[in-house]
């Protein structure tokens, strides 16, 4: 049988790619909230910084990667593509599974690759501190570790539950430098609301986003940083795609499925945006992409494709997209980085025209796959990832039923390391179901 040594190449992409330069059709564009009329990049400039906006609203294909970034990128990119051989042969499938490891970055998961490039732009533009929101804290630590490369703060509204139920991240964020509040927090307008009916509201993605953007547009040296929906954020994580194209090459193989979790949708999309790129701009069937998502937080299998704020208190602009509602409060699921009540309009769209499926699945089920693979492969992925690995062990398992050889390729965004504790109450029995 063919072996697949894990890495061979050291090739770095020097751009992003920018999916909009090969879309048939564009996304509606977001709307200001006030007037219901388009937004204008200049609404934006309180929150972000402006090098940011012109990234965010750029059709060209390919936008340079910061030399500054790149150098950072270095020391942990480019990262593996793994053959799971050890899993392809627990599951008897023809399929080949390959994996692009995105835990051996600085904070554990893809998030660093966003985080540095928004905090460089950021301290160019004389801002001091980035505001943000963080779930399992994963986003938190990478924009606490890419505030220090670039010598600037990052202040953390971590929601509640995971503040509580995952020490680890929160230490960690501390660890890097910054500040890091309880969201609701009583430090926010937006955040006293909840704070003053109830000092142990579990919180959400949604209220900890509308507390960092208050506290972000408040302060004129102070910018908001978010960890994924946008389409720039999308867009700084097509370097996992860029380099896994490279490395399918280098192996000789050519992926026939690409899988992601999906949380707001940028993991999935940095591996599968340059792939598909590829597909429109050849216009050839390509790959089939699959977007795994949580039961407990459904936003592309069971949310609405509508226009919808991406935070609660409303601030944010419209975003059209598929939504549970910016009232959603998902339960307090481990992958507390998947509970998010919208979805990227960018991943929104391609769902609409057909180019991405997405599939749900129980809490239950990807911890299992999460157990499988560490038997397997020996990493443990994060509660997010395992929802990607549990997609993969269906498909794998269906290429079995029809004797198909396809090649599956899947981004592993994250470790779970931190998310250790998780994992023990599955040992014990006591906590999913
Ligand atoms: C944040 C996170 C996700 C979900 O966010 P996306 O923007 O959908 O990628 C998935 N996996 C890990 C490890 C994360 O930290």
């Amino acid at each position: 049988m063919k072996r697949y040594d894990s890495r061979k190449t050291s090739y770095l992409p020097e751009n992003f790619y920018n999916i909009k330069a090969d879309l048939p059709e564009l996304p509606p564009p977001p709307l200001n909230p006030a007037t219901g009329q388009p937004l204008r990049p200049e609404e934006l400039e309180p929150v972000f910084p402006r090098a940011f906006i012109q990234q965010e609203i750029s059709a060209e294909r390919f936008i340079p990667i910061p030399p500054k970034v790149l150098e950072i990128f270095s020391i942990y990119r480019p990262t593996p593509l793994i053959y799971a051989s050890a899993l392809r042969k627990y599951l008897d499938t023809p399929a080949r599974i390959f994996y692009k490891y995105e835990g051996v970055g600085p904070a554990g998961s893809h998030k660093t690759n966003t985080a540095l490039v928004q905090a460089y732009l950021a301290s160019q533009e004389g801002t001091t501190t980035l505001t943000t929101e963080t779930g399992a804290g994963q986003w938190g630590s990478a924009l606490a570790f890419s505030c220090r490369q670039f010598g600037i703060n990052a202040r953390v509204f971590m929601v509640r539950s995971s503040y509580r139920q995952k020490p680890g991240r929160r230490i960690m964020i501390e660890l890097f430098g910054a500040q890091v509040l309880e969201s609701p927090s009583p430090t926010t307008a937006s955040g006293l609301r909840f704070y003053e009916k109830d000092p142990n509201h579990p919180g959400s993605l949604g209220i900890a986003i509308s507390e960092a953007v208050e506290a972000a547009v408040s302060q004129p040296e102070t910018k908001y940083s978010l960890g994924s929906v946008l389409d720039a954020v999308l867009m700084h994580q097509t370097v996992i795609g860029l380099e896994a194209m490279k490395q399918c090459e280098e192996f000789g193989i050519e992926p026939d499925l690409v899988v992601g979790c999906v949380g707001g949708g940028s993991n999935f999309a940095g591996l599968s945006f340059p792939f598909l790129g590829k597909r429109l701009r050849e216009k050839k069937s390509g790959p089939r992409f699959l977007a795994a998502e949580p039961e407990a937080c459904p936003s592309i299998t069971r949310g609405e494709l509508k226009y919808d704020h991406g935070d609660t208190a409303g601030f944010t602009p419209l975003l059209f997209m598929h939504t549970l509602g910016k009232d959603f409060v998902p339960p307090a699921i481990h992958a507390g980085g998947l509970r998010y009540h919208g979805m990227a309009p960018l991943v929104s769209h391609l769902v609409k025209l057909g180019l991405v499926e997405a599939k749900a699945y129980s809490q239950k089920q990807i911890f299992a796959a999460a157990e499988l693979f560490l038997r397997t492969e020996g990493i443990l992925p994060a509660p997010e990832s395992a929802h990607a690995i549990a997609a993969v062990i269906d498909e794998a398992l269906e290429a079995r039923k029809s004797g198909r050889e396809i090649n599956i390729l899947f981004n592993l965004s994250g470790h779970g390391f931190l998310d250790i504790n998780a994992y023990d109450r599955t040992v014990s029995g006591n906590g999913h179901g």
